[in-house]
């Protein structure tokens, strides 16, 4: 249950990072180990295409650098407003958790083109 600011940049050169290494998250929105498996996912497509490894590196940053900075914010997001339900008197908890996790899944799913 660790959560970081999103980073800056994810390396330079032949360096990047990956998973956890990259992009710590709250796992409230279960979400940590898949987008790792995202970020293998487009780090091999960009690899294995043609061009030299510095700029492979860059180009898989570019993609999911943005995506994962959401998503950390997403998540934080959904942890203050569960926490908030949790200590207010709001009579349909249920209906306000169903909003929150709707507007989480919007996220994570205009990230990654799911409609
Ligand atoms: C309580 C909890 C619940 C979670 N629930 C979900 C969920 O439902 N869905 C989801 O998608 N994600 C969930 N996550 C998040 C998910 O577990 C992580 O995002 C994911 O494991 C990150 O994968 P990773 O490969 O980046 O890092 P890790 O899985 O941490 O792998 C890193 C590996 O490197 C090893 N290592 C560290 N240092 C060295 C070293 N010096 N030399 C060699 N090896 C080293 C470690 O031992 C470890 O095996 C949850 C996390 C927690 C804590």
């Amino acid at each position: 249950m660790v959560d970081r600011d999103p980073l800056p940049s994810w390396g330079r050169g032949r360096v990047t990072l990956l998973g956890d290494g990259a992009h710590l998250m709250y796992p409230i929105g279960a979400n940590g180990a898949s987008q790792a498996i995202l970020d293998a996912a487009v780090l091999a497509a960009e690899l294995a295409a043609p061009g030299d490894t510095p700029a492979a590196l860059r180009r898989y940053e570019a993609a999911r650098r943005p995506a994962t900075t959401a998503i950390v914010h997403a998540n934080r997001d959904m942890d203050d407003a569960e926490r908030a339900i949790a200590v207010g008197r709001d009579e349909n908890k249920a209906g306000a958790i169903a909003g929150i996790t709707r507007n989480y899944r919007a996220v994570v799913e205009q990230r990654h083109g799911i409609n």
